[in-house]
Protein backbone atom coordinates (compact mmCIF):
# COMPACT_ATOMS: atom_id res chain seq x y z
CA UNK A 1 0.00 0.00 0.00
CA UNK A 2 1.21 3.48 -0.88
CA UNK A 3 2.09 6.16 1.68
CA UNK A 4 -0.11 8.34 0.57
CA UNK A 5 -3.02 5.61 0.98
CA UNK A 6 -2.14 4.85 4.11
CA UNK A 7 -2.57 8.92 5.23
CA UNK A 8 -6.20 9.20 3.91
CA UNK A 9 -6.74 6.86 7.57
CA UNK A 10 -6.17 8.93 10.49
CA UNK A 11 -3.69 7.84 12.67
CA UNK A 12 -4.88 5.25 15.46
CA UNK A 13 -6.96 2.00 16.41
CA UNK A 14 -8.74 -0.14 14.24
CA UNK A 15 -12.60 0.93 15.32
CA UNK A 16 -13.55 -2.98 15.72
CA UNK A 17 -10.38 -3.62 17.99
CA UNK A 18 -9.71 -1.00 20.22
CA UNK A 19 -6.63 -1.31 22.27
CA UNK A 20 -7.04 0.66 25.41
CA UNK A 21 -3.70 0.98 27.91
CA UNK A 22 -4.11 -2.19 29.84
CA UNK A 23 -6.38 -3.99 27.74
CA UNK A 24 -4.41 -7.46 27.87
CA UNK A 25 -4.14 -7.51 31.38
CA UNK A 26 -7.56 -6.94 31.46
CA UNK A 27 -8.60 -9.97 29.56
CA UNK A 28 -6.29 -11.58 31.89
CA UNK A 29 -8.24 -10.75 34.99
CA UNK A 30 -11.73 -12.08 33.75
CA UNK A 31 -9.93 -14.96 32.36
CA UNK A 32 -8.61 -15.75 35.87
CA UNK A 33 -12.15 -15.09 36.91
CA UNK A 34 -13.88 -17.56 35.05
CA UNK A 35 -11.61 -19.87 35.97
CA UNK A 36 -12.24 -19.51 39.21
CA UNK A 37 -16.22 -19.50 38.78
CA UNK A 38 -15.30 -22.91 37.38
CA UNK A 39 -13.39 -24.46 39.60
CA UNK A 40 -16.17 -23.55 42.05
CA UNK A 41 -18.87 -24.94 40.28
CA UNK A 42 -16.97 -28.27 39.41
CA UNK A 43 -15.49 -28.75 43.06
CA UNK A 44 -18.75 -27.92 45.04
CA UNK A 45 -20.73 -29.57 43.19
CA UNK A 46 -18.74 -32.91 43.00
CA UNK A 47 -18.85 -32.31 47.00
CA UNK A 48 -22.26 -31.75 47.81
CA UNK A 49 -23.81 -35.06 45.12
CA UNK A 50 -21.00 -36.78 46.63
CA UNK A 51 -22.83 -36.13 50.18
CA UNK A 52 -25.81 -36.65 48.76
CA UNK A 53 -24.93 -40.34 46.95
CA UNK A 54 -23.80 -40.71 50.88
CA UNK A 55 -27.08 -39.77 53.09
CA UNK A 56 -30.08 -37.98 53.09
CA UNK A 57 -29.26 -35.50 56.00
CA UNK A 58 -29.54 -31.75 54.93
CA UNK A 59 -27.46 -30.76 57.39
CA UNK A 60 -24.23 -32.80 56.72
CA UNK A 61 -24.65 -31.98 53.05
CA UNK A 62 -24.67 -28.53 53.90
CA UNK A 63 -21.45 -28.85 56.28
CA UNK A 64 -19.41 -30.81 53.70
CA UNK A 65 -20.38 -28.25 50.98
CA UNK A 66 -19.69 -25.11 53.20
CA UNK A 67 -16.73 -26.53 54.35
CA UNK A 68 -15.93 -27.24 50.40
CA UNK A 69 -16.31 -23.66 49.21
CA UNK A 70 -14.21 -22.28 52.05
CA UNK A 71 -10.97 -24.59 51.57
CA UNK A 72 -11.18 -23.95 47.91
CA UNK A 73 -11.96 -20.38 48.24
CA UNK A 74 -8.94 -20.29 50.16
CA UNK A 75 -7.04 -22.66 48.19
CA UNK A 76 -7.28 -20.63 44.83
CA UNK A 77 -6.72 -17.01 47.13
CA UNK A 78 -3.21 -18.85 48.34
CA UNK A 79 -2.31 -20.01 45.16
CA UNK A 80 -2.97 -16.76 42.85
CA UNK A 81 -1.28 -14.61 45.60
CA UNK A 82 1.70 -16.73 45.02
CA UNK A 83 1.92 -17.06 41.64
CA UNK A 84 1.28 -13.33 41.06
CA UNK A 85 3.76 -12.31 43.79
CA UNK A 86 6.46 -14.28 41.93
CA UNK A 87 5.61 -13.04 38.75
CA UNK A 88 5.30 -9.21 40.01
CA UNK A 89 8.90 -10.28 41.65
CA UNK A 90 9.97 -11.40 38.69
CA UNK A 91 8.74 -8.44 37.00
CA UNK A 92 10.15 -6.13 38.96
CA UNK A 93 13.97 -7.49 38.69
CA UNK A 94 13.47 -6.91 35.54
CA UNK A 95 12.76 -3.33 35.32
CA UNK A 96 15.17 -2.64 38.06
CA UNK A 97 18.12 -3.66 35.94
CA UNK A 98 17.08 -2.16 33.31
CA UNK A 99 16.65 1.36 35.17
CA UNK A 100 19.99 0.61 36.53
CA UNK A 101 21.78 -0.35 32.32
CA UNK A 102 19.71 2.65 31.65
CA UNK A 103 21.45 5.21 34.22
CA UNK A 104 24.83 3.23 33.55
CA UNK A 105 24.88 3.08 29.61
CA UNK A 106 22.53 5.33 28.24
CA UNK A 107 24.48 4.77 24.46
CA UNK A 108 24.27 1.13 24.59
CA UNK A 109 20.76 0.64 25.62
CA UNK A 110 19.76 3.10 23.00
CA UNK A 111 22.15 1.10 20.50
CA UNK A 112 20.14 -2.09 22.16
CA UNK A 113 16.81 -0.46 21.53
CA UNK A 114 17.46 0.36 18.01
CA UNK A 115 18.80 -2.88 17.24
CA UNK A 116 15.47 -4.25 18.20
CA UNK A 117 14.01 -1.84 15.85
CA UNK A 118 15.73 -2.89 13.18
CA UNK A 119 15.31 -6.67 14.30
CA UNK A 120 11.48 -5.73 13.53
CA UNK A 121 12.38 -4.46 9.76
CA UNK A 122 12.99 -0.94 10.05
CA UNK A 123 15.84 0.42 8.19
CA UNK A 124 18.81 1.44 10.91
CA UNK A 125 18.65 4.76 10.32
CA UNK A 126 14.51 4.52 11.17
CA UNK A 127 15.48 2.58 13.62
CA UNK A 128 17.58 4.98 15.23
CA UNK A 129 15.11 7.57 15.11
CA UNK A 130 12.52 5.85 16.82
CA UNK A 131 14.59 4.73 19.49
CA UNK A 132 15.66 8.06 20.01
CA UNK A 133 12.11 9.41 20.36
CA UNK A 134 11.22 6.86 22.75
CA UNK A 135 13.95 7.32 24.65
CA UNK A 136 13.54 11.09 25.16
CA UNK A 137 9.97 10.31 25.94
CA UNK A 138 10.14 7.62 28.27
CA UNK A 139 13.14 5.14 28.05
CA UNK A 140 12.21 2.87 30.97
CA UNK A 141 8.59 1.90 29.09
CA UNK A 142 9.93 1.34 25.57
CA UNK A 143 12.85 -0.82 26.66
CA UNK A 144 10.22 -2.56 28.59
CA UNK A 145 7.79 -2.99 26.12
CA UNK A 146 10.76 -4.26 23.18
CA UNK A 147 12.83 -5.82 25.52
CA UNK A 148 10.70 -7.36 28.60
CA UNK A 149 6.97 -7.45 26.85
CA UNK A 150 5.97 -5.49 30.31
CA UNK A 151 3.96 -2.67 30.71
CA UNK A 152 5.91 -1.06 33.97
CA UNK A 153 2.21 1.09 34.93
CA UNK A 154 0.49 -2.21 34.50
CA UNK A 155 1.84 -4.45 37.03
CA UNK A 156 -0.43 -7.12 38.86
CA UNK A 157 -1.00 -6.77 42.39
CA UNK A 158 -0.78 -10.35 43.99
CA UNK A 159 -3.69 -9.10 46.49
CA UNK A 160 -5.83 -8.34 43.94
CA UNK A 161 -5.16 -11.13 42.13
CA UNK A 162 -5.83 -13.40 45.71
CA UNK A 163 -9.11 -11.76 46.47
CA UNK A 164 -10.58 -11.67 42.75
CA UNK A 165 -10.04 -15.80 42.53
CA UNK A 166 -11.74 -15.93 45.87
CA UNK A 167 -14.42 -14.04 44.83
CA UNK A 168 -15.10 -15.85 41.43
CA UNK A 169 -14.49 -19.42 43.17
CA UNK A 170 -17.05 -18.20 45.86
CA UNK A 171 -19.70 -17.12 43.45
CA UNK A 172 -19.73 -20.29 41.07
CA UNK A 173 -19.54 -22.26 44.38
CA UNK A 174 -23.07 -20.74 45.58
CA UNK A 175 -24.77 -21.92 42.47
CA UNK A 176 -24.83 -26.09 43.49
CA UNK A 177 -24.82 -24.80 47.13
CA UNK A 178 -27.92 -23.08 47.00
CA UNK A 179 -29.43 -25.81 44.52
CA UNK A 180 -28.97 -28.77 47.05
CA UNK A 181 -29.99 -27.45 50.35
CA UNK A 182 -32.74 -25.09 48.90
CA UNK A 183 -34.06 -27.79 46.46
CA UNK A 184 -36.55 -30.28 47.68
CA UNK A 185 -34.89 -33.90 48.59
CA UNK A 186 -36.83 -35.48 45.22
CA UNK A 187 -35.61 -32.82 42.66
CA UNK A 188 -32.43 -31.29 44.85
CA UNK A 189 -29.86 -33.49 42.59
CA UNK A 190 -31.47 -32.93 38.99
CA UNK A 191 -32.19 -29.10 39.95
CA UNK A 192 -28.18 -29.34 40.93
CA UNK A 193 -27.42 -30.75 37.93
CA UNK A 194 -29.06 -28.36 35.64
CA UNK A 195 -27.92 -25.17 36.68
CA UNK A 196 -24.26 -27.04 36.64
CA UNK A 197 -24.87 -27.47 33.43
CA UNK A 198 -25.91 -24.35 32.35
CA UNK A 199 -23.10 -22.65 34.30
CA UNK A 200 -20.54 -24.82 32.19
CA UNK A 201 -22.03 -24.19 29.37
CA UNK A 202 -21.60 -20.19 30.18
CA UNK A 203 -18.05 -20.54 31.45
CA UNK A 204 -16.73 -23.01 29.06
CA UNK A 205 -18.16 -20.53 26.22
CA UNK A 206 -16.67 -17.05 28.06
CA UNK A 207 -13.76 -18.77 28.13
CA UNK A 208 -13.00 -20.25 24.42
CA UNK A 209 -14.82 -16.53 23.21
CA UNK A 210 -12.05 -14.94 25.43
CA UNK A 211 -8.97 -17.13 23.34
CA UNK A 212 -10.72 -16.50 20.01
CA UNK A 213 -11.30 -20.35 19.74
CA UNK A 214 -14.46 -22.48 18.88
CA UNK A 215 -17.10 -21.83 21.47
CA UNK A 216 -19.46 -25.01 20.83
CA UNK A 217 -16.72 -27.91 21.97
CA UNK A 218 -15.36 -26.10 24.26
CA UNK A 219 -18.31 -25.78 26.08
CA UNK A 220 -19.13 -29.19 25.68
CA UNK A 221 -15.93 -30.14 27.14
CA UNK A 222 -16.63 -27.99 30.11
CA UNK A 223 -19.85 -29.67 30.45
CA UNK A 224 -18.78 -33.12 30.18
CA UNK A 225 -15.83 -32.30 33.24
CA UNK A 226 -18.46 -31.65 35.44
CA UNK A 227 -21.16 -33.91 34.87
CA UNK A 228 -18.22 -36.37 35.00
CA UNK A 229 -17.27 -35.11 38.24
CA UNK A 230 -20.58 -35.41 40.02
CA UNK A 231 -21.01 -39.13 38.37
CA UNK A 232 -17.69 -39.83 40.01
CA UNK A 233 -18.14 -38.25 43.29
CA UNK A 234 -21.98 -39.54 43.46
CA UNK A 235 -20.38 -43.07 42.81
CA UNK A 236 -17.60 -42.97 45.56
CA UNK A 237 -20.37 -41.66 48.04
CA UNK A 238 -23.10 -43.95 47.65
CA UNK A 239 -20.37 -46.79 48.20
CA UNK A 240 -18.99 -45.36 51.18
CA UNK A 241 -22.36 -43.95 52.35
CA UNK A 242 -23.71 -47.73 52.61
CA UNK A 243 -20.52 -48.82 54.15
CA UNK A 244 -20.54 -46.79 56.74
CA UNK A 245 -24.20 -46.70 57.11
ZN1 LIG B 1 17.44 -2.14 27.46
Amino acid sequence: MAVSEIQSVPIGPHPDEPHPRGFNNRLNWLRAAVLGANDGIVSTAGIVIGAVGATGDRNAIMIAGVAGLAAGAMSMGAGEYVSVSTQRDSELALLAKERRELRDEPEAELAELAGLYAAKGLSDELALEVATALTEQDALAAHAEVELGIDPDDISSPVHAAWASMLSFTIGALLPLSTIILGSEALRVWLTVGVVVVALALTGWVSARLGYSSPGRALARNVAGGLFAMAVTYGIGAALGTQIG
